[in-house]
């Protein structure tokens, strides 16, 4: 009983923060576009995941430009403070001006599906101020399109809740 009651607790736990994420609003750290873009469309723990690599492109800095037709290669510095001492790391971020395609060597965004604070930089570089739909994963919006995640669902698990809390009380009673 003990294992169902933890499942239990934990599924209505993301529900409840799910639902919370349809109504809260937390401020967006810039005026950038593209920040907007991801505080409108995603949920309020993967913005505020994101929201860090927004942070993260104050301590970048472009520096080398590679073009070659509409494939740019850019050099990105990045600064950061490691046992009191400066530290830099350089990345290589492939942008195409064509499909907008944007790969960084950190690999963040294949790894973790959130855009890195290199790629966020370059795209700033390039005037970009509307995500790529490929960038802006559906699972992560606030209202999945195709996801069983909408309000409707959460007060059906909502009431499901109900019933299995009071199927609960009920063994309880006999247990005691
Ligand atoms: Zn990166």
């Amino acid at each position: 009983m003990k294992c169902l009651a933890t499942q239990h607790y934990t599924a209505e736990k993301e529900y409840e923060a799910d639902f919370t994420s349809m109504s809260k609003v937390i401020p967006c750290g810039s005026q950038c576009l593209l920040e907007r873009e991801f505080h409108i469309e995603y949920t309020h723990a993967k913005f505020q995941e994101i929201q860090m690599e927004f942070r993260g492109k104050m301590n970048c800095v472009v520096d080398k430009l590679f073009v070659e037709g509409h494939a740019c290669r850019y050099d990105v510095v990045e600064e950061a403070i490691h046992n009191g001492k400066p530290e830099h790391k350089i990345y290589n971020v492939g942008f195409n001006r064509a499909n907008m395609n944007i790969n960084c060597s950190c690999l963040l965004f294949e790894f973790r599906g959130i855009v890195c604070c290199q790629s966020l930089l370059v795209f700033t570089q390039e005037r970009v101020t509307k995500a790529p739909d490929k960038y802006i994963l559906s699972r992560w919006s606030k209202i999945c399109v195709g996801n069983t995640r909408t309000l409707e669902h959460y007060m059906v698990q909502k009431s499901k809740s109900r019933i299995l809390n009071g199927m609960m009380d009920y063994v309880r009673g006999f247990m005691n």
